[in-house]
């Protein structure tokens, strides 16, 4: 059995996948914010509870907005600030005494879609999450890369390329750059360069959702903006179809449920990429918002399953 837990900054979600990959058990808890010590406990407090529950040891993987620095072993870059700088690699095994697998969330999203969704059997998987932020995460045969500084996937926070116009320098990214391709691509984003187009006249906030359903009931403005968010889109994948040559893209975040992505942005992309023919696939996520918890479970693969208990 394998729990994976996925640590948000507003509810910890816990869940519990069978060898067969079926789902037994979900649960899901308030985040206590702005307090390490609680977390750990609300983290400890539900392994032990989905384990009685089911009456089994399991193993547990934790997915973490940010990553564990791997100079000090510290998280880092996550937006649940309480968290930067703790040792949770050190004590959440201490406290559940067993070792305990983390990754960044967006790298759980991508192993979950490749293990036994979108990408389910392809070798090299991109996963993107176009939500709030921009996030971005690796998978190749069926294993996550995290990289020498725990930011393999970062392409948000990469200069949009072949940037024109008004693209460039480009909006202020909190990250302190101009430009960066999550001022774009994230669900603020497309809001944004719909409001400043016009979009919105009476200066009410128009969600990105909104844009998208506008686009789609015909309004101009809307479809404009659509369509600039997917020549953007385009060039910022096929810079990633350049040196990772993917088999899937896999999308998950809100923006990922408008439909005509998946046709207009690989058609899009192909003037972009060094290749006569480009066969990446763009999928939509298979597990939807459930694709982080699955990832993290998915941290312990079945053959370390055998190794443990060897
Ligand atoms: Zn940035």
């Amino acid at each position: 059995m394998r729990i994976g837990i996925d640590l948000g900054g507003t509810k910890i979600e816990g869940i519990a996948i069978a060898d067969d990959g079926g789902e037994r058990l979900r649960r899901r808890i308030a985040a206590p914010r702005d307090d390490y010590a609680k977390t750990l406990g609300a983290l400890t407090g539900l392994v032990h509870a989905i384990e009685q529950e089911l009456g089994v040891q399991a193993t547990v993987g934790v997915g973490i907005p940010g990553t564990m620095s791997p100079a000090t072993g510290l998280v880092k870059n996550s937006n649940s600030t309480w968290l930067i700088g703790r040792p949770l690699a050190e004590d959440l095994p201490r406290l559940l005494n067993r070792p305990v697998r983390f990754a960044n969330d967006a790298n759980c999203f991508a192993l979950s879609e490749a293990t036994d969704g979108a990408a389910a059997g392809a070798a090299v998987v991109f996963g993107v999450i176009v939500g709030t932020g921009t996030g971005g995460g690796l998978v190749i045969d069926g294993r996550v890369v995290t990289g020498a500084n725990a930011i393999a996937g970062e392409w948000g926070h990469n200069p949009l390329p072949a940037a024109r116009g008004i693209e460039s320098p480009g909006p202020a990214c909190y990250c302190g750059r101009h430009g960066c391709i999550e001022t774009f691509l994230s669900g603020p984003g497309l809001a944004r360069d719909y409001a400043e187009s016009g979009g919105a006249g009476g200066g009410a906030i128009v969600t990105a959702q909104e844009v998208a359903a506008r686009a789609a009931a015909g309004e101009a403005l809307a479809g404009a903006a659509l369509a600039r968010y997917e020549d953007r889109m385009a060039r910022a994948l096929a810079s990633v179809i350049n040196i990772l040559d993917p088999d899937a893209i896999v999308l998950g975040g809100g923006l990922s449920k408008i439909d005509r992505l998946y046709e207009s942005v690989p058609r899009l992309w192909r003037p972009h990429v060094f290749s006569d023919r480009v066969t990446t696939r763009l999928v939509r996520a298979m597990h939807g918002d459930a694709s982080g918890v699955r990832g993290a479970a998915w941290l312990w693969e079945a053959h370390d399953d055998q190794r443990r208990t060897r």
